[in-house]
């Protein structure tokens, strides 16, 4: 429950509609191929110990976080299943990663070093998901460091103090499909696995699909899949399609209570900087959400917004706690509910909507919706 009433504005949740999506995102991959569920970023801003529960009790075997804190806020909450965690920095919290039976991950030499100690402070055996870098350029091991994070990983292995569980890399353009750097990074995984092969590990779980790999790549499937967005019912993007056409359906509904309306005259300038002008007598109303509560700034002009059964528009600079619709000569009255995204079957945007319109990814419209907006779980 919120710890406050949800009285200017709320995030829902719909859990059932979250279940649904494993089960739709499950029946996507390929016959015995594993679910790892991505939770990090507070499951994309959806609120990560309801939806980590949710998606358990559908049946995801794994659970993906970016920080350990996230990792460990799983733990607190008793989730005794398998977490991966792979942000890491030197001089990370690995000892309580292995307390806490967390498989961590490794891209680079440094990495294999440090959990080593960790083992041999905690007397614990590390489980380890080496990372390799098969072209995304980002986190993982290059190709030509690849060979030696096996064997000191190997040797560590036989020292006793870690065990390879998985191997594991991610996609750089997976949401274009025929890019030919999808073909490309498979395989170079191929050839990362035969190297890990010939070493004599043996993981129990090789991982590579992101949302759009999963959903369109099944060759890209492996032991296990791994996808975020696709979880809480948006798209990975507009060229593969809108979420209903995968059986996905849209989690997350943003709305808030017009906090004032009122008329004014022509001429009237609307918000900091009087970047908007009325052109006429019109109707205005405020919407109590700002770009503290993570609606994007440059949505002055651009973000859409469902009022009095009609898309608006925000008029003028977003401002940190409210922003200004023009109703024109429609009415509204203040505590009227306006919708500014949700799975779009009310008429009202989405997400996906919103990115348009801003110019991002439906993903950084949901993970930033802010903690003052409470999530209330349906
Ligand atoms: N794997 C890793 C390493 C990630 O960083 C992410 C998120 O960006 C995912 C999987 C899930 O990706 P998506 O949200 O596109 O499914």
């Amino acid at each position: 429950a919120p710890s406050f009433w949800p009285h200017r504005a709320r995030a829902v949740v719909d859990l059932a509609a979250l279940r649904a999506n494993v089960a739709a995102l499950r029946a996507r991959a390929s016959d015995g191929v594993g679910l790892m569920a991505v939770v990090k970023a507070d499951a994309y801003g959806h609120g990560l110990l309801p939806c980590a529960r949710t998606i358990r009790d559908a049946g995801a075997e794994w659970l993906g976080t970016a920080t350990p804190e996230e990792a460990f806020a799983l733990r607190a909450d008793g989730d005794r299943g398998r977490v991966l965690c792979w942000q890491w920095t030197p001089g990370g919290p690995w000892q309580e990663a292995l307390r806490q039976d967390i498989d961590v991950s490794a891209g680079a030499e440094w990495a294999v070093r440090e959990i080593a100690a960790a083992a041999r402070a905690t007397g614990r055996t590390a489980r380890v998901h080496l990372k390799a870098d098969t072209g995304l350029g980002r986190g993982g091991c290059q190709p030509a460091d690849w060979p030696d994070l096996v064997s000191s990983a190997r040797a560590a292995e036989r020292d006793g103090l870690l065990r390879v569980t998985g191997l594991w890399s991610h996609f750089a353009c997976a949401d274009e499909p025929g890019h030919p750097s999808i073909a490309a990074q498979l395989d170079v995984f191929q050839d990362a696995l035969k190297i890990a092969d010939e070493a004599g590990l043996e993981p129990e779980v090789r991982h590579m699909a992101n949302s759009p790999a999963t959903l369109t790549i099944p060759a890209s499937h492996f032991d296990l899949v791994r996808p975020g967005l696709s979880l809480y019912g948006l798209s990975p993007s507009p060229e593969l399609g809108v979420p209903s056409d995968f059986g996905l359906r849209p989690v997350m509904t943003l709305s808030a209570d017009l906090a004032l309306v009122k008329r004014v005259p022509g001429g009237h300038g609307v918000s900091y900087g009087h970047s908007h002008v009325t052109s006429g007598d019109t109707t205005l109303a405020l919407i109590p959400l700002g770009y503290a509560d993570g609606i994007p700034r440059h949505a002055s002009g651009s973000g859409p917004v469902l009022v009095a059964g009609k898309w608006r528009t925000a008029a003028g600079r977003v401002a940190m706690d409210q922003f200004v619709v023009e109703l024109g000569d429609d009415s509204a009255v203040a505590g009227e509910e306006a919708v500014l995204f949700g799975p779009g079957d009310r008429g009202e945007p989405t997400a996906e909507d919103w990115a348009r319109a801003v110019g991002t990814i439906g993903y950084e419209i949901v993970a930033r919706i802010g903690s003052r907006v409470p999530r209330v779980y349906t």
